[in-house]
């Protein structure tokens, strides 16, 4: 089974940029009466508390979410900046943050009950998906989120295309592993074959891996052969010199810590770029740590 588990990671910096993309994309779905679709393939847990054991260990949201709100940009932040930060602020009580939404809270908050908007999510580990089903129960939802225990990719299969025709796949695995790459270029390609005009939003680590590195070049080559616009975007931190390895309990040996991430997204919001195009290099500003820090924004179509 797997030993990653994204409490030990909540709100850190791949979280700041993966849920604030996440949420100016489902803001723009939304902006439209009719009904939306979001599945979510790998959802996690739903919920995480930032003042937790898991979180502790790793303390990895203070270099994310934790150094985002007390910095001078939490007063004046760009437009995208503003939606994320309000977004887990309502979460919690006022100046506190203690409570990290996953991205399954994340787009569930965002829905609307009357549009008839529906949310599928999926997790794979035995304890992360009882953690989701009961922090899910609590929100009364209703029918508006399905939830299961399963393959992601495979589930995936049976719900495209949704019912309302519009909406949006998040594919956010934790790439433990390589045989992820592989599946997640894979299951773009097929889905573009049965919904064409849906939003596809998939992230992943850069890291030192020739699959991570060969990921991005074989999303946009299989969205230029599908005549799909797409968007890229990285945010870099870059390498603290006294934080330069974490350990995550359960994992045999310390690992580099993460110090990059990319968002790719096919049928991007029109208006993303030049969100993102402000909002980057604000955080790259208050979340920098040095050497390497940097961001790059990028689309086609
Ligand atoms: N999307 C979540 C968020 O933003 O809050 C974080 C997800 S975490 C990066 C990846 C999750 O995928 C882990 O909880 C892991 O247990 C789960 N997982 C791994 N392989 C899976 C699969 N094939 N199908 C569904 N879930 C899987």
């Amino acid at each position: 089974m797997f030993s990653y588990r994204h409490g030990f990671h909540a709100g850190n910096h791949a979280d700041v940029l993966k849920h604030m993309v996440l949420i100016a994309t489902v803001k723009h779905l939304t902006a439209k009466p009719s009904a939306i679709t979001v599945v979510d393939t790998h959802a996690g847990a739903g919920l995480y508390r930032l003042d937790s054991d898991y979180a502790d260990t790793s303390g990895e949201a203070q270099d994310g979410i934790l150094k985002l709100v007390a910095s001078p940009l939490a007063a004046e932040p760009p437009p995208l900046v503003a939606d994320y930060l309000a977004l887990i602020a309502s979460f919690n009580a006022a100046g506190k943050t203690k409570v990290y939404p996953g991205s399954p809270f994340v787009t569930q908050a965002l829905l609307r009950q009357d549009a008839k908007d529906k949310l599928w999510l999926f997790e794979l580990h035995p304890t992360d998906s009882k953690a989701l089903a009961a922090h899910i129960e609590q929100l009364h939802a209703g029918r508006q989120v399905g939830l299961k225990r399963d393959d992601g990719f495979e589930a995936l299969r049976a719900l495209l295309p949704p019912p309302s025709r519009r909406g949006l796949v998040l594919i956010d695995p934790s790439y433990e592993l390589k045989h992820d790459y592989v599946r997640v270029a894979a299951t773009l390609q097929e889905s573009l074959k049965k919904f064409a005009t849906g939003t596809y939003m998939i992230w992943y680590p850069v890291i030192p891996r020739p699959e991570a590195h060969e990921l991005p070049r074989r999303l946009k080559t299989l969205a230029n052969q599908a005549g799909k616009p797409w968007l890229h975007a990285v945010l870099n931190i870059g390498q603290s010199p006294e934080r330069a390895k974490t350990h995550t309990p359960g994992e045999a040996e310390p690992r580099p810590g993460l110090t990059a991430s990319g968002v790719f997204l096919v049928n991007p919001p029109h208006t993303l770029k030049a969100a993102l195009q402000q909002a980057l290099p604000a955080l790259v500003e208050v979340l920098g740590r040095g050497k390497g820090q940097s961001q790059l924004v990028e689309s086609a179509g």
